[in-house]
Formats: structure tokens, C-alpha cells, sequence
């Protein structure tokens, strides 16, 4: 990372990984760091460094940023379910020739004693929790929530950010709250609440796992949906040092 001209790093962020990329290599004067935000959360935690805020308008309104701005590199920091954008990168990437690297923590790994269903997506979950349970915690982000509104069986407490918007199930309570969350703190929630299955998507990270951890101590059913693939043949890294590494022998 030398030369005269700092080179411009384009941070698709949005996670924890995402903030500690930036600040990981904020200050460095051979770098220019942007981070970009879709603009979902009202009051996001913001990432060290320059930042936009708002969608690009597609890969090639993505691919003409890249070339407008002068990036050299790309870190695809997303969400692990934010498939629209990572799909976006990747062609962007490939029709500027910018190199991209996905920064994508590892998914939730089951143990002894889990209680998982596995189901490729949302709408698959709603469609097994009838059979599964009567009071649902629902942590899989309120963008999903419409999925769950037909079920009027059943009762859900639903956690997100933000304020879920309509459609919702007609018997839902909803708590507005971040993590990270505490184990004793999840065991509690699902206690006090009654909750006998959760849905969760594999985000995978420590400020949501204890959730997991929770639920098997209860015995309870826990419908996992999986994630998205990573664009074929875009480099992945695993944690934020690696992402630094792929950088430093990048640009
Ligand atoms: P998505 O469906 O993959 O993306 C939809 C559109 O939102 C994209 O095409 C893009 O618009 C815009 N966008 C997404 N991420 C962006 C970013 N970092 N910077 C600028 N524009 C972005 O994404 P999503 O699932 O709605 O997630 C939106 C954001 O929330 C992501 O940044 C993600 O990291 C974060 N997030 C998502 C989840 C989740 O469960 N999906 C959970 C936690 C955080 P244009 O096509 O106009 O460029």
C-alpha cells in the first residue's frame, strides 16, 4: 500500500464487520476508505471514516460509482442475506475489473442437543411453524416480517431495529432493540415470553448467538434459514484480518 495517490477502498457495509473493516483501516495514508449504507436503519451505527448513505441504482449505476470515483478495491462487508447487493457487486466488479472480496462471517455452527429445521427461506419457514409451536420469537429482521402475517394462529414477539411495517401477523408484540445480546438476557426473553420455537436466519456472529444457545438450554425448536451462496467465484474472507490482508496484497 504505497504510492502517491491513496487508494480508494469501497466498504459495502451495513454489520459489525463492515464497521471494523473501517476502523481497521482508518487513519492508514496510503488508503481512502469509503463505507456505504443501504439507508435502512434509521439511526445506523456509523462506521469510522467517509460514508455514503443510499443505493447506487443497480450494478451498473454501482459500476459507474466505481469508475466516477476511482476505487480500487471493493470489500463486500453486507449482510450475509443481503444477496441483492453482494449479486450487484459482483457484476459491477467484473465489468469494471475492480477487484472484490467478499468479508462474510462464518454461519452458526449446530451442536449436541440443537433443535434445528433447516429451510431455504422465509416463506418455507412459515409455512413449517404450525407444526412446531404457538408462540414464536421471530429475530430474522423486520424486512421479513410479511412472510409470518397470514398465520393468525399463532403469537409472536418480533425483535428488529426498527419498527416492522404491514403486513405483520395479527397477534404480534414488537421489540426495538440491537445487539449485541447477553445469554442470560435471551434465556430470560424466552422464558418470560413463553416462547416454545424461534426463527432465525444463519447470520452467524457472536452478537446473535447466544439466541441458539438459549433455545437448546430450553429445548426449544429453532427454524434456522439458510443463507444465500456467495457470488461463484468472488474470493471470500472469514474475519476482518483477513479482508485487511486481501487489501494489503491488493492495492
Ligand atoms: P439487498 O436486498 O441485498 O439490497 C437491495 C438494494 O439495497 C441493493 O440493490 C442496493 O440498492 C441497496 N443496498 C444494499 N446494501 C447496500 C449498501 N451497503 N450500500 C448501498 N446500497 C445498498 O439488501 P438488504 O438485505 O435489504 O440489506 C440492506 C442493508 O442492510 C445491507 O447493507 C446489509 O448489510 C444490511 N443488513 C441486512 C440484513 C438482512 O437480514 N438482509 C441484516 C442486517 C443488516 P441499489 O441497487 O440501488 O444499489
Amino acid at each position: 500500500m504505497t504510492g502517491e495517490a491513496p487508494a480508494h477502498v469501497l466498504v459495502l457495509g451495513g454489520t459489525t464487520e463492515g464497521r471494523a473493516l473501517a476502523a481497521a483501516l482508518d487513519g492508514r495514508p496510503s488508503l481512502r476508505v469509503t463505507s456505504s449504507l443501504a439507508g435502512r436503519v434509521a439511526h445506523p451505527r456509523l462506521p469510522a471514516g467517509q460514508v455514503r448513505i443510499g443505493g447506487f441504482g443497480g450494478p451498473d449505476g454501482l459500476a459507474a460509482w466505481l469508475r466516477a470515483e476511482g476505487v480500487t478495491a471493493v470489500v463486500d462487508a453486507t449482510h450475509p442475506f443481503a444477496a441483492g447487493m453482494s449479486r450487484n457487486a459482483a457484476l459491477a466488479a467484473a465489468a469494471t475489473g475492480v477487484p472484490l472480496l467478499v468479508l462474510r462471517r462464518p454461519g452458526f455452527a449446530p451442536v449436541p442437543g440443537d433443535r434445528w429445521h433447516p429451510v431455504p427461506s422465509l416463506t418455507a419457514a412459515a409455512e413449517l411453524l404450525p407444526g412446531l409451536g404457538r408462540r414464536v420469537f421471530l429475530s430474522s429482521g423486520r424486512q421479513g416480517i410479511g412472510a409470518f402475517a397470514h398465520l393468525d394462529g399463532l403469537h409472536f414477539l418480533a425483535r428488529s431495529v426498527d419498527p416492522p411495517e404491514p403486513p405483520v401477523p395479527s397477534s404480534i408484540e414488537v421489540l426495538l432493540d440491537r445487539g449485541p445480546f447477553t445469554l442470560d438476557g435471551e434465556r430470560a426473553l424466552l422464558r418470560d415470553h413463553r416462547i416454545d420455537v424461534v426463527v432465525t436466519k444463519d447470520s452467524g456472529g457472536a452478537a446473535t448467538a447466544p439466541k441458539l444457545t438459549a433455545a437448546r438450554e430450553l429445548g426449544l425448536s429453532v427454524v434456522v434459514v439458510v443463507r444465500p451462496p456467495v457470488p461463484e467465484g468472488v474470493p471470500v474472507a472469514a474475519d476482518v484480518g483477513g479482508a485487511v490482508r486481501w487489501l494489503e496484497r491488493t492495492v
